[in-house]
């Protein structure tokens, strides 16, 4: 019998794979079966090897995702060389810190490129694609803690994770019913190059672990595991979640 979480003969296009949580989710879901595209601006050496040694396979796309007519070039590239995908993650992120009186335009519009319009226009062009085919088509946006909350000096990190998680729920709503599952996964605090100055920072990390009641910090593969239940037949009735994935941060 298959698995429900079973991806072979997928193909899955993942944003930002080569380090931290994309490389936890292009691997994950290379290990459940998809053939996983590699996306963003960096070499995916290290996620493509890592892949290859479970068994899977992968190929690399180089773009800059601040540009949102090339990552949506790159995406329809990919499409005709390797066939239509059947998943789409957008994990891809930055983060600028300020004071709000001192928040920079620069700032705001770096990660709003980033983190929000590319995502949203790559959403739109795997969309179009699995309607007109009339393919069943999964999509997953990593969202944030920050899009239930407010935070501090991270106004437009704030601002591009609750727009995620706005625009999951709208591409759901409108999307539901032609066979795309649209959800989004709002990770914790994860152990990646993103958190490492906050991890070397003694008192900030202590706080930060004594308020997480399962008692340790996120790993790249627990959001690969969600990713992959998003992505699978056995969650083919979840439309516009925004599914924690905290140890329990947001539920104290
Ligand atoms: P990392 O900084 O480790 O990885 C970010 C990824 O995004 C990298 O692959 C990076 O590529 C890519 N990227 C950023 N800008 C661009 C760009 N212009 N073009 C192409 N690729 C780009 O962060 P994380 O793995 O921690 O974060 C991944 C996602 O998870 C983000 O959306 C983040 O907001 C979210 N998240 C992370 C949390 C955490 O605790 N770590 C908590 C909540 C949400 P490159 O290496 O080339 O810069």
């Amino acid at each position: 019998m298959t698995s429900p979480f079973d991806l072979t003969g997928k193909r899955a296009f993942v944003t930002g794979a080569n380090t931290g949580i994309g490389q936890g989710i292009a691997v994950s879901l290379a290990r459940a079966g998809a053939s996983v595209a590699c996306v963003g601006r960096s070499s995916m050496a290290e996620t493509e090897a890592a892949i290859a040694s479970a068994g899977g396979t992968s190929c690399e796309h180089l773009v800059d995702l601040a540009d949102r007519d090339a990552a949506v070039a790159a995406f329809e590239a990919a499409a005709k060389k390797h066939g239509p995908f059947d998943i789409l993650v957008n994990n891809a992120g930055i983060i600028r810190r300020a004071d709000a009186t001192n928040f920079s335009e620069a700032d705001w519009d770096d990660v709003i490129d980033v983190n929000l319009k590319t995502a949203f226009f790559l959403a739109q062009a795997f969309g179009r694609s699995a309607i007109a085919d009339g393919r069943h088509g999964s999509i997953v946006n990593i969202a944030s803690m920050l899009s239930f909350q407010g935070g501090i000096r991270v106004a437009s990190y704030t601002a591009s994770k609750h727009g995620i998680a706005g625009i999951t729920r709208l591409l759901a709503c409108e999307w539901a019913g032609r066979n795309v599952n649209v959800n989004a996964i709002a990770p914790g605090y994860i152990v990646t190059n993103n958190t490492a100055a906050l991890r070397d920072d003694e008192d900030r990390s202590a706080a930060i672990l004594a308020r997480i009641p399962a008692g340790r910090w996120g790993e790249a593969s627990d959001i690969g595991g969600a990713a992959v239940f998003l992505a699978s037949e056995a969650a083919r009735y979840v439309h516009g979640a925004v599914l924690p994935v905290d140890g329990g941060w947001l539920a104290r």
